[in-house]
């Protein structure tokens, strides 16, 4: 493997460069590029319908979003044309702004079926995916018996989205893109689940998160190390979290001036 080298992202896990995408023949991405090295959280920020969950679903693979442009690189490997479980099987794991409710299949079967895909391995024994969640909802303040649930099925907002940061930490992806996990939360359920972001990343400390979100509010409890502006499917700014204040401060309005 020889990994593709940008000018500014030597080492970046994740690459996403010029990315035009479209849905149902309406272009929406219009050539978004970023990097993530290793280690490091990106905020992308964008108002509603700017693109942010369409970028997140082109990530991973949805092949209701067609990419006429461009490519998606991780760990310099070109993974645009691979299908949703080829990239999941080279580190991509993607947190749903809406996790589905999936009636039927408990937490456990779920994530014993994802793990064993993400592992490469037939069958995973429920003995062993049991001990990593045992320690796992421990770290992450869940409640063990959370896991015979129905998949997503009557969870409130906080527990959905819980339920996305411990696939994530059972799945050991080297690059998560979070879409809106921050969304519907209250202040606690906030602040539990930023919690549970850092509780992976210390056992991760490789990790590259790609952070979507509308607001501020996450980042104050989890410090990103770049902040890019996406506004009608283009990123208009890219800078550090003094960005995210700016955006406080100003609103999008500022930087749709910017943008024209
Ligand atoms: P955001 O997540 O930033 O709110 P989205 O990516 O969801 O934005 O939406 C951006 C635009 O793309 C919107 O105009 C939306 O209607 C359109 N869009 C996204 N997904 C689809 C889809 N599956 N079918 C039709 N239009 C879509
Ligand atoms: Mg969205």
């Amino acid at each position: 493997m020889s990994p593709s080298r940008g000018p500014d992202s030597p080492t970046a896990l994740l690459e996403i460069d010029d990315l035009h995408v479209s849905v149902e023949g309406t272009e929406i991405l219009k050539g978004v590029s970023l990097a993530v090295p290793p280690g490091e959280v990106h905020a992308l920020m964008g108002p509603n319908g700017s693109g942010k969950s369409t970028l997140a679903s082109t990530l991973l693979g949805n092949p209701a979003y067609t990419v006429t442009k461009g490519r998606i690189l991780v760990h310099g490997e070109d993974v645009t044309a691979l299908s949703t479980p080829e990239r999941a099987g080279r580190g991509l794991f993607l947190g749903f702004q809406h996790p589905e409710e999936i009636p039927g299949v408990s937490v456990l079967n779920f994530l014993r079926q994802a793990m064993a895909a993400r592992k490469g391995i037939e069958d995973l024994s429920v003995l062993e995916v049991r001990m990593e969640l045992i320690e796992w909802t421990k770290r992450l303040g869940m409640d063990d018996r959370f896991t015979e649930r129905y998949l997503n099925e009557g969870f409130s907002g906080g527990e959905k989205k819980r339920n996305e940061i411990l696939q994530m930490a059972l799945m050991e992806p080297d690059v998560a893109v979070l879409d809106e996990t921050d969304s519907g939360l209250d202040i606690d359920a906030l602040r539990i689940v930023a919690h549970g972001i850092e509780e992976v990343r210390k056992d991760r400390p490789e990790l590259g998160i790609l952070l979507i979100t509308h607001y501020r509010r996450i980042l104050e409890h989890l410090t990103p190390d770049a902040v890019h502006i996406l506004l009608g499917g283009r990123i208009v700014a890219s800078g550090g979290v003094e960005l995210a204040e700016r955006l406080e401060r100003e609103g999008f309005d500022a930087f749709r001036e910017l943008a024209a």
